[in-house]
């Protein structure tokens, strides 16, 4: 180590899904210690695991690391943006700052902990100050636990347990300044990480979204003005706004649950102290499932790729290369399905009433392993997050924890006709069924033929006939679940 650097005695903040400045834990350990502060982020898809970033991430990725350093360099800093392997990245850029101390806020996908473990322990070994926070959860998963002392594999009772333990924090203020390094270490630039797409497919995402720390702010604000007053109707409803859409905003760290229920509080629907929820109390417990698909991927750590119901290990899922491209694309002929596969294609995110319906559909109709809508949401989903969208896809499946019964099979016609009854949102998301009155826009394969040249529609050319009857696949599927349950339990 320099004499110069020694006197620096800088700390780095390792940026990773914490893209924020204000309430962000590890920043303010930095800057508690009084010395320059080196705000870092390293690219290293290779240390995912299985699950490197999709391609709706990555995009994602790339305008909210652009926001974090635009704020950044308002404190008169900047993010410093490097690629992996994270440890050397990081033993390089201690060398280069002489710094003293690296701060991160933690993960909790099953690669992420094990990187950050050996990046820890090596660290130590150096003779650094290292330490790690909780930016992204209420609770963290080992800190709720049955009667048993096991991990909870039921939303109701884990849910209950976490809002008698549940004590929030003081909020951290953004810092008004950051100290910096004599000499800021080199960055590459952020074009050089290449997380943009090369072809730009991103139209639809930059008109749904914004981005970033105060995007996040606004969606909040948002939300609070508009939502969630209604909250517990319109969480259901596709065609309307009626849900937050902080899903990537807190995927990414550019606002975590804690700030959310702060601004609950200060606008006087939620009240931890007394423990009584107002209005609130619905959207507060969907935090709560994200919360309890943390805890499920923590202590399950094999269930992002194997169901938890070990018996769905023997279940007969068919392969079907056809019917998964239909439901990738949007045309299985089901209005509700298609149109909530082309919103995802779209805009990178799909309402989740729609989530369970398409889930529904591939897992029962099709009977194609989860595993492949899995992944397909992983690519394509710019909220894309381990922890949610492994419990969500078990949970539709039927083989999670608490999930919903493997032979209650969503109606595809019946659900668009209960949660989008004027089909308005088929209309905007599958354009070629945008003249079919709403009595027959779930079904127009059963809409007479006269409705059907009024509205311009031939079923099979321009929007497809149904892929399969669903009265008869459900069936199937049922039965498909009887060879598994006799088998009983695995
Ligand atoms: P709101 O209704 O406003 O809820 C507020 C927040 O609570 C959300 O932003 C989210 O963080 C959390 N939340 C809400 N519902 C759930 C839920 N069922 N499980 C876990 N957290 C929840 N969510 C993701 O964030 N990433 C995923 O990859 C993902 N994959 C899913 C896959 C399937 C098959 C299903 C059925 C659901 C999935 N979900 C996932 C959960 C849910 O659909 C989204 O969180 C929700 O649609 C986001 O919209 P919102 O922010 O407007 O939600």
């Amino acid at each position: 180590m320099t004499k110069a650097a020694v006197a620096s005695n800088a700390s780095i903040v390792w940026f990773r899904h914490d893209l924020r400045l204000e309430d962000n834990p590890a920043l303010h350990a930095a800057i508690g210690r009084g010395g320059p502060v080196v705000p870092v982020f390293i690219w290293a898809p290779e240390e995912e695991g299985a699950w490197p970033q999709g391609a709706a991430s990555r995009y994602w990725l790339h305008q909210s690391l652009a926001s974090l350093d635009a704020s950044l360099r308002k404190l008169g800093s900047q993010l410093i943006m490097r690629r992996g392997p994270s440890l050397d990245t990081l033993r390089s850029l201690v060398r280069e700052t002489g710094a003293t101390a690296v701060y991160w806020n933690r993960r909790y996908e099953p690669a992420a902990i094990a990187r950050d473990a050996a990046v820890k322990s090596a660290l130590r070994d150096d003779g650094l100050t290292v330490d790690s926070f909780n930016s992204t959860l209420l609770v963290e998963p080992w800190e709720i636990a049955t009667k048993q002392d096991k991990p909870y594999q039921v939303f109701t009772p884990y849910w209950r347990t976490c809002l008698a333990q549940l004590s929030l924090p003081d909020a951290i203020r953004a810092p008004k300044k950051l100290a910096v390094p004599a000499v800021l270490p080199r960055s590459l630039a952020l074009d050089a990480l290449q997380l943009e797409p090369s072809v730009d497919w991103a139209g639809g995402i930059r008109a749904a979204w914004t981005p970033g720390e105060s995007g996040a702010r606004a969606q909040v604000k948002r939300f609070l003005d508009d939502a969630l007053a209604n909250y517990s109707e319109g969480r259901d409803r596709p065609d309307q706004t009626g849900t937050s859409r902080l899903s990537p905003h807190l995927h990414f760290g550019e606002i975590g649950p804690r700030q959310v229920l702060r601004a609950l509080m200060q606008s006087g629907v939620w009240d931890t102290r007394s423990g009584t929820v107002s209005g609130s109390d619905k959207f507060v417990s969907e935090l709560g499932w994200r919360e309890f698909s943390y805890h499920l991927l923590y202590h399950f750590p094999h269930t992002a790729e194997r169901p938890l119901n070990t018996a769905f290990e023997r279940f007969p899922w068919r392969d079907d290369p056809e019917g998964l491209a239909a439901w990738q694309r949007g045309r299985t002929g089901y209005p509700i399905v298609d149109a909530g596969m082309r919103e995802l294609w779209t805009t990178g995110w799909m309402h989740n009433r729609v989530r369970m319906i398409v889930a529904s559909f591939l897992t029962k109709d099709l009977m194609i392993p989860w595993q492949a809508g899995a992944v397909w949401f992983w690519d394509t989903l710019v909220d894309a997050d381990l922890a949610s969208n492994t419990q969500g896809w078990q949970w539709t499946s039927g083989c999670g924890a608490d999930a919903a019964p493997y032979f209650r099979v969503f109606n595809p016609v019946g659900q668009g006709e209960r949660f989008d009854p004027e089909g308005a949102y088929v209309r905007r998301w599958v354009p070629e069924l945008s003249g079919m009155p709403a009595k027959w826009i779930h079904k127009p394969w059963e809409a007479p033929a006269s409705v059907l040249a009024e509205a311009g529609v031939t079923l099979g050319s321009k929007y497809p006939a149904p892929v399969v009857d669903h009265g008869v696949v459900r069936l199937r599927a049922l039965a498909g679940y009887e060879t598994i349950r006799r088998g009983g339990k695995g």
